[in-house]
């Protein structure tokens, strides 16, 4: 495939794929972000580093990354803390489970048989069991999310 063919194929997706493509960008950024910075051992970027990292993209797009990047960081925080302590994170709880809602939440799919509630941000990566934090997912879309966090469509608080 040629790069010309490539641009006709992104003209020609619908709004909705446009979308979605966006959010797996700003995802697979935000990862090598995190990456590079915080699963090294050191703090998130500062706002020289953060805007050569970031170069190019929309005010509004920086700005989710940042807020993700934080989050994600106080995520990761808590997570080790909990673990140095010797806690158990709660993985499920009666509010949690019962927050299921009645059609798949995953953008195109609006299945209604077999639904699950799962971790928007995934539980493994420091996300809480909370609320704000469950997406109703059916078995499908579930498994094929999985841990991974490039196809996670919404972040808590987005
Ligand atoms: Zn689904």
């Amino acid at each position: 495939m040629n790069s010309d063919s490539l641009k006709e194929i992104l003209r020609n997706l619908s709004p909705e794929n446009q979308q979605l493509l966006e959010i797996i960008g700003l995802n697979v950024l935000t990862k090598q972000i995190f990456d590079q910075s915080v699963r090294v051992g050191k703090n998130l970027p500062g706002p020289d580093k953060f805007e050569a990292l970031t170069h190019g993209l929309d005010s509004s797009s920086k700005l989710k990354i940042a807020k993700r990047l934080i989050y994600w960081k106080q995520k990761t925080d808590q997570l080790n803390w909990t673990e140095q302590l010797g806690w158990q994170r709660s993985r499920q709880t009666s509010k949690f489970k019962s927050s299921v809602g009645e059609i798949c939440e995953w953008p195109g799919c609006e299945n209604t048989d077999h639904l699950t509630v799962d971790h928007r941000f995934p539980y493994s990566l420091g996300g809480d069991t909370d609320i704000s934090n469950a997406q109703t997912l059916c078995r499908t879309c579930n498994l094929a999310k999985s841990n991974s966090i490039y196809s996670i469509n919404q972040w808590p608080g987005e």
